[in-house]
């Protein structure tokens, strides 16, 4: 059985778009690239009714009573939070401290919707503030600022102390704000920064931050500098003195980043490498147990990933003794070959164009030579 890496029971239609090359595991086009997986799309919130999440989405707060269980206050873990589930929401009572989840996720997409009360009391920071702190360490900001001013980068959808957010999209307080998050962590290699780390936030659709860099993840009054972020933290809600309601709360986990050994379009060479070995591996696997013409084919194919001297000289004999049959047959029965004679000459012209086989391959002169002496190559 083909390792997943080859998709199964798909039509090869390699030797066809540019091969791999030193930092790109797959060819343009390739079919041996996996699928992508399958994700039912959830539906989108009304100011009425929260959406529901797409198939795969981890929920943390679903409107019901039982979602309460995945969240404890942030100060005292043993004990339950002391928030409130209040018609369907989850309700921040002033006192009661942060919030975070019992879960510990690195990066995500990460649905939440939130609704500042709607009797407006106070103003600037006092007005409906409450955050959102993916792992904890980094606040993207909840704050009414439904005709609120306040200091740009402690906006509602800022990230607090680093950026402020691109526009002011909020509703009025006491409707819903949809808030959509892409957090990727800062990721280092001992003391040196590879990535910082960034936030991408939409409000209510409106993109208010893109691949903000985290700069250590900011905070109140103070500038913080790049810091490493563990692998995973807890979600954490803040209690800012509003009584702040949210709903509608799940994530889905990210892929790995290049720098992480990701499966990416662009990888560093030795990523390549190894992905390229792998998949060369899984196709031999596979072609060890297809026959004839497939067989070879399978073979060639995995010339693109990885030379190997035993794939190319099984599909070599292959190629001779299919080359020697078609020569064998009279003229007017060689015609029916032409399919399977076009097909892996299309194979061997590819690899030896992008120089997978050297231009003396056997096959290769034989093929173009039955080509030509058909006419074949003037159709
Ligand atoms: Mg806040």
């Amino acid at each position: 059985m083909a390792a997943a890496c080859v998709a199964a029971g798909r039509a090869a239609a390699a030797f066809y778009g540019d091969p791999p090359d030193a930092t790109h595991p797959w060819a343009i086009h390739d079919e041996n690239r996996p699928q992508p997986p399958r994700v039912v799309p959830g539906t989108f919130s009304t100011q009425e009714q929260p959406g529901q999440p797409p198939s795969d989405a981890i929920v943390l707060f679903d409107g019901t009573e039982a979602s309460l269980a995945k969240w404890i206050a942030d100060k005292s873990p043993e004990e339950p939070t002391k928030w409130v589930v209040k018609d369907g929401t989850f309700q921040c009572v002033p006192g009661a401290g942060y919030v975070r989840t019992k879960e510990e996720m690195g990066d995500m997409q990460l649905h939440i919707e939130w609704s500042a009360p709607a009797k407006v009391e106070g103003s600037s920071q006092g007005r409906g503030n409450s955050g959102i702190f993916p792992m904890g360490l980094v606040e993207v900001q909840v704050l009414d600022n439904y005709e609120n001013p306040t200091y740009a980068d402690g906006f509602a959808g800022s990230v607090y102390g680093v950026n402020p957010p691109m526009a002011n999209p909020l509703n009025a307080p006491g409707t819903w704000q949809v808030c959509d998050i892409i957090f990727r962590r800062p990721l280092f290699d001992g003391d040196k920064e590879i990535d910082p780390g960034s936030l991408t936030v939409f409000i209510n659709g409106v993109l208010v931050q893109q691949d903000t860099p985290l700069e250590g993840g900011g905070g109140h009054r103070g500038r913080t500098k790049p810091r490493p972020f563990p692998e995973k933290g807890p979600l954490k809600l803040q209690d800012h003195g509003n009584p702040v309601r949210y709903r509608n709360i799940w994530y889905r986990p990210l892929p790995k980043r290049a720098a992480e050994g990701g499966d990416t379009s662009v990888m560093s060479e030795a990523a390549t490498a190894a992905k390229k070995a792998e998949i060369a591996a899984s196709l031999r696997e596979d072609a060890a147990g297809k026959a004839g013409k497939d067989q070879a084919l399978r073979y060639l194919e995995s010339l693109c990933y990885a030379p190997d001297d035993t794939a190319a000289a099984k599909a070599g004999a292959w190629l001779n003794s299919f080359i020697a049959e078609v020569q064998g047959l009279a003229a007017d029965r060689q015609e029916a070959k032409k399919g399977d004679v076009m097909q892996v000459n299309n194979a061997v012209q590819y690899l030896v164009r992008h120089k997978f086989l050297p231009d003396t391959f056997a096959a290769k002169a034989a093929l173009e030579g039955i080509i030509k002496e058909r006419g074949w190559d003037k159709k």
